[in-house]
Parts: C-alpha cells; structure tokens; sequence
C-alpha cells in the first residue's frame, strides 16, 4: 500500500495516483480521480474545502466497500496524529485525539496509563475519527459511553464546531454521522475513568475467556490481552498472512425485530432451537445475524464466485479470500446470503460497511 501519510499535502500537483483497493482492508475498489492526503486537522479542513464534489473521506478503509468502478472525485485521505489531555481530575481524564491517529494505538496508549473506558473495543482496526461513524462497539462496549465530543468540519456551514455526545445520534453501529458527508470529523473526545480495573465484564463469553462472572471488574491489561486473543480467534484482527482478515470486520448487522417479526421467527426457526437473542427498549429484540445466515446454510468458509468466501473463522466475515477478487463478487455473495436469510427466516439483513459508488 502506497504510504500516504508520507506525503501530507493537499497540493493538487502532489495528488497520490492509484486503485483505492490500496487503501482498503477487502483490498477491493477501483480507482479515483484523485487521491490526496491531509496530515493535520488544518489540512483536513483545507482539502475538503478545496476540492471540487464529490469528496469521499477515507481513513483505515476498514468499514468500506468501494465499488469496482472506483470513486469519481477527490479523496482524502485522513492522516493527522496525536493526542492531548485536556480536561483531568482525581477520578478522570479527558482526551481529544486526532481524527487520524490509529484506533488501537490509542487503546494501548489508555490501558498503559490506566485509563478505562476502551479496552473492550482493543484491536479493532481504523482510525479514531471513524469511531464515531457508527459508534464502534465489541465485547459489551461501545465508543458512545465515553465520547463527550466531536469536533467536526461542517460542510454546509463552513464552520468548525464541537457535536457535544448527546447531539451525536448515538445508536448501535450508527449515528447522525453515518452515510451523511455533511460532517467531517477532525477529532474527538473521550472521558474515561483513573482505574486500573476495567469497567465490569458485560459480554458472557468475555468474562468466561477471563475467568470472571458477568459484572466482574478485571486488570485493564488482562481485559485487552484477552480481547485481543479472542478477537485473533475470529480473524477479527487485521493479519497481512491470514486471508480471513482481508475484510470489514462483520459485513450485516444483528437485524433489530419488533416484536412481531421476531416471534414469525422464532415460528419459522421452532426446529432449529430459538436463535441467539438480546431484548432491548420499546419491545424490540436484537437477534444474532451469524445464526441466521449459518441456519440459512452458510456455513464458516462457505466459498462465492471469483475468490470472496465467508471467513474460515467467522460467519459475519465476508472476505476476498484470494486477495484478486472485486467488489461485485463479494456483493454477489453478501446478495445470496441476504435473500437466502430473508426467503427462509422473513428478516432482511443489513450491511454494516459503507458502501461508496456501489450497492447490496
Ligand atoms: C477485521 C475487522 C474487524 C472489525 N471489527 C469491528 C468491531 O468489532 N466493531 C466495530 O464497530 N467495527 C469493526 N470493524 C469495522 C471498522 O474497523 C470500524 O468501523 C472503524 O471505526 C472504521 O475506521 P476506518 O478509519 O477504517 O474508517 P473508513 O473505513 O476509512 O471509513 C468508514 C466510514 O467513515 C467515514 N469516515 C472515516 N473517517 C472520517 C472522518 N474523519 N470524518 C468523517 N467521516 C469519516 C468514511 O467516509 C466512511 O463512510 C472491523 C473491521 C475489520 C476489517
């Protein structure tokens, strides 16, 4: 992959040439007009403003699927790093961390300094200025407990502000700031809490791997090495020699049923034993998507035309297992999973990436 933050400019003369398939973890996505990259908030902020539409905004390439035709504008790529205290007390500190500066750096940085508040979500790929896209979660955590605040770019405005966390649209994997360019984020504030102890356990299979009951506290170090190792179990680690890592993490989403809906299924699936559920507010209830699309008859591995497969390790992983496949294929593939899931359950599966210039 072309090292992009070498080159932090937003000089059209200086514009980076190439695939986007570079600068995504599928390792699929066609070319775009140009490519440039942004070192700073400043430069974020300038190359937006400079560049003619359509702008796409790229960071780890993590959550996306770009389609085989590429993207027919700028993109920018989001490259500028730190990270400062700005806010502390006897109980907690406040960060703000640049929009580009790597997730799990970040996470590594605040388990060392016995911040907690992160350590569940140790080892998830991308940068930090895309947490808040779709208010990234795993393992009982989530970002929107512990941001207080967005600084974004706002596009239509032409201003900069603060989102304050409640302002944020917060809900499970999205926000007001998914599938909408208007906001380009530039950093973002968390709060977290002095302790050596992470927060308590809330993931079963989490706090079976610790050996602990659910709403144990463990040593922040201990919760993120355990993560960690669970993650890698699931390919849910980006590892350039395993091929079950060439992905965006889960491709679909648990489908969130009203209540309805789930007991059509819970009659459609009476055989199969009741499916992996979570209740939630207003009735609703959140069902497991890699027991539907497994029911559904996909298994781990199941292989698609031209070299995607469902992850060896994890059913909610679509990868381009031979590392040549495109975009089509692996939508081709995401397509007859979902129509298999809706034809033989009644639930319509949604996918968690964003998808630029191309469709499910
Ligand atoms: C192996 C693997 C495991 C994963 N596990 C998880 C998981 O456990 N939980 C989870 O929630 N996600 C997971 N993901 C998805 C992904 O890592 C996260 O969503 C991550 O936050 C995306 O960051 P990124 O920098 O790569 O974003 P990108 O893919 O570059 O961008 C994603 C979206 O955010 C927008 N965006 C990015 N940066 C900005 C910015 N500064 N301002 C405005 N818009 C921006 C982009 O335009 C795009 O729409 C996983 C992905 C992989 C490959």
């Amino acid at each position: 992959m072309p090292d992009a933050s070498a080159q932090p400019t937003t000089d059209a003369d200086r514009a980076i040439p190439g695939p986007l398939a570079g600068y995504t973890t599928l390792r699929t996505g066609g070319p775009a007009e140009r490519i440039v990259a942004a070192g700073s908030a400043d430069e974020l902020v300038h190359a937006v403003r400079a560049a003619a539409e359509p702008v796409l905004i790229l960071a780890g390439g993590s959550n996306v699927v770009i389609g085989d035709a590429g993207f027919p504008g700028t993109v920018v790529l989001v490259r500028s790093r730190g990270m400062r205290v700005i806010a502390e007390d006897a109980t907690s500190v406040t960060v703000r961390v640049d929009a580009g500066e790597p997730w799990d750096d970040l996470v590594a940085a605040t388990v060392a300094n016995g911040w907690a508040g992160l350590e569940c979500l140790s080892g998830i790929p991308g940068s930090t200025g895309a947490t808040p896209i779709q208010n990234v979660g795993a393992y009982g955590q989530e970002v929107a407990e512990t941001i207080t605040g967005v600084e974004v770019y706002d596009r239509v405005e032409g201003t900069r502000q603060v989102i304050p966390a409640a302002e944020c649209g917060f809900a499970y994997r999205g926000s007001i700031f998914k599938y909408m360019d208007r906001w380009v984020v530039l950093s973002v504030d968390f709060r977290l809490a002095r302790s050596p102890l992470s927060g308590p356990v809330r993931y079963a299979e989490l706090a079976r791997a610790l050996g602990v009951e659910v709403g144990e506290q463990v040593p922040l170090a201990d919760a993120r090495a355990v993560v960690l190792r669970l993650r890698a179990g699931k390919g849910m680690v980006l590892d350039a020699t395993d091929p079950d890592t060439r992905s965006v993490g889960s491709f679909f989403t648990n489908p969130v049923l009203d209540r309805a809906t789930y007991e059509q299924l819970l009659e459609r699936s009476a055989e199969l034993g009741d499916p992996p559920a979570w209740p939630g507010a207003d009735g609703l209830v959140k069902v497991s998507a890699a027991w539907l699309i497994d029911k559904a008859g996909f298994a781990k591995g199941h292989p698609g035309e031209g070299g995607v497969a469902i992850s060896s390790k994890h059913t909610l992983a679509l990868t381009n297992r031979s590392g040549t496949a495109h975009t089509s294929d692996l939508l081709t593939l995401a397509r007859t999973i979902s129509d298999q899931v809706h034809a033989r359950f009644g639930v319509t599966l949604h996918p968690e990436p964003v998808l630029i210039n191309c469709t499910l």
